[in-house]
């Protein structure tokens, strides 16, 4: 039955970015999930990543590097874009939540929240050239 196999491999997708921490992209995770469903298309999967994300069982982020990166990790957290390998990183810091108080005290309007990532060189690019 079409339904089931649908779920079937959306539940794959999502058991693949559980083991993930380097959030990959739509692509890296159709390159990944079609070793075990060889049949399943790049629209299948960006279609159940946005399905996912919609329904808030992963998080799509937006790191400003023009494609889609996806967390299976829903919790609050920040995130670096590696701009020399474009891998994203976990941050582990401290909330700053209360920027939103920080620019709600000058705008008269509404501030409903806002987004934050951080970006620079990863750990493994940061190396200096030549070293394990
Ligand atoms: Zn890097
Ligand atoms: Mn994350």
């Amino acid at each position: 039955m079409a339904a089931r196999k649908y779920s079937r491999q959306r539940e794959s997708i999502k058991d693949f970015l559980a083991t993930r921490k380097d959030h990959p992209t739509a692509d890296m995770v159709y390159q990944n999930v079609r070793r075990q469903n060889p049949n399943i298309s790049l629209g299948t999967v960006y279609r159940n990543l946005t399905l996912l994300a919609e329904s808030g069982e992963i998080n799509r982020l937006n790191m400003g590097d023009g494609v889609d990166h996806f967390d299976a990790d829903t919790s609050p957290h920040y995130h670096l874009l590696c701009t020399k390998c474009g891998k994203v990183v976990d941050l582990e810091m401290e909330s700053i939540e209360s920027i939103t108080d920080t620019a709600a005290a000058v705008f008269d309007g509404h501030v409903a929240g806002h987004v934050t990532y951080f970006y620079g060189t990863c750990c493994e690019c940061t190396k200096p050239e030549g070293l394990p």
